[in-house]
């Protein structure tokens, strides 16, 4: 308690960059793994939120519980290989994904910030129940990135001895230092998952039984590792030449519409009439289809006359919502709805949260809505 009101006394004091770093590594548990000479080679921060990935069987209970990365080494030898640096921060409190909330991702794109400098990049170990939002959330928050941010973790615990933790992490160290010509090779947000780096805001969890948890169904895998780790660097976004910056709010008053044949207005009234609720995910039908029935669209318009902004991205993983292809979306476009396009359902959600946190007039939070912010689109 006592380092975090340091850290934000350090942080109001303005230039006291060492003091903070100082803070940050007292506050959290740091764990320095790798001898490789700062300055000679990369280096990476790794932040360990939780997930089953840091799981261990404790030897008498035969329960899995939360690893302790300072004998990292004993469960993933490979990594004495690498020359670069190596430092774990660890999450106090460890987390499955299942409870991470908006104060978790402007707590990681803060750590991101204060360590921007002292790394080359960033690996964060995460539950994969909820990876997909927070890549997407991070990807909004982290803005002119120039270096890796690459999100993992595991359906099986690094303790197991059938683990997918290992290739994983290895891999993804690998690829968060990476670089050509002294830049990095992917400054963006990513998942790397099972032989595939996505970009964090295009990928979603579609599997908890195989090790091929997650896909990208809009766009391609922008490395495919095998014996090598191939790149296709023409579809990753360049390394930004305009000063890092992070933004420290998004607005969860927001709300979820999934709709399904036979949904009535009793169901929705309380959302779309909710006082608090600033903008609607709508989870529609195909290319981005709805009822035509007069008591939803009096319901969409009543509610988008009065400020709310209502995003609409399809039910289908593939494809793209494409408003006025059918007669059933016309109406919805003409209303005022966002086609999201070909957004995740994850991408949709947290950038909602982000636009709307930003505290814009109603046309650019629209237009910021409708267009690409970080790739999250076509
Ligand atoms: N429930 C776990 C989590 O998301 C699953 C996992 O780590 O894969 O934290």
């Amino acid at each position: 308690m006592l380092s975090r009101i340091l850290i934000r006394f350090a942080r109001f004091l303005g230039d006291q960059y060492k003091v903070d770093i100082l803070l940050m590594k007292r506050y959290y548990k740091t764990v320095n793994i790798n001898s490789a000479v700062k300055g000679d080679y990369g280096s990476v921060l790794v932040i360990y939120t939780g997930g089953t990935i840091g799981m261990d069987f404790d030897k008498e209970t035969g329960s899995l519980m939360p690893f302790d990365f300072e004998k990292i080494m004993e469960k993933v030898p490979e990594l004495k290989r690498f020359d670069f640096q190596l430092t774990v921060l660890s999450f106090t409190r460890l987390l499955d994904s299942s409870d991470i909330s908006v104060s978790h991702w402007l707590e990681l794109s803060r750590i991101i910030y204060d360590f921007y400098e002292d790394y080359d990049g960033f690996v964060i170990l995460h539950g994969t129940d909820t990876m997909a939002y927070s890549a997407s959330a991070l990807s909004f928050l982290l803005e002119n990135l120039a270096k890796p941010v690459i999100f993992t973790g595991a359906q099986l615990p690094i303790g197991a001895s059938r683990t997918d933790a290992r290739d994983n992490l290895v891999t993804a160290l690998e690829i968060a230092s990476a670089k050509t010509q002294g830049q990095a090779l992917v400054p963006e947000v990513c998942i790397y998952f099972d032989h595939l780096l996505l970009r964090g805001n295009r990928a979603k969890k579609v599997q908890n039984f195989n090790f091929t948890a997650f896909e990208s169904a809009n766009y391609p895998a922008l490395a495919v590792a095998g014996i090598h780790i191939e790149y296709n660097l023409s579809l990753t976004i360049p390394p930004s030449s305009a000063t890092f910056k992070i933004h420290q709010k998004m607005e969860d008053r927001i709300a979820i519409v999934k709709l399904f044949p036979g949904v009535n207005a009793e169901m929705l009234k309380p959302i779309f009439n909710a006082d608090n609720v600033q903008g609607i995910v709508l989870e529609t039908f195909g290319s981005g289809n709805a009822p035509t029935s007069s008591w939803f669209l009096n319901m969409v318009r009543d509610s988008i006359d009065q400020g709310m902004h209502i995003l609409n991205v399809s039910q289908c993983n593939g494809g793209s919502v494409s408003q006025g292809k059918y007669i059933t979306s016309k109406y919805l476009d003409d209303l005022g709805v966002i086609g999201a396009g070909d957004m995740t359902f994850e991408a949709a959600v947290t950038k909602m949260m982000f636009v709307l946190g930003k505290g814009l007039p109603a046309d650019v939070i629209k237009e910021q809505l409708m267009y690409p912010l970080s790739g999250e689109k076509s």
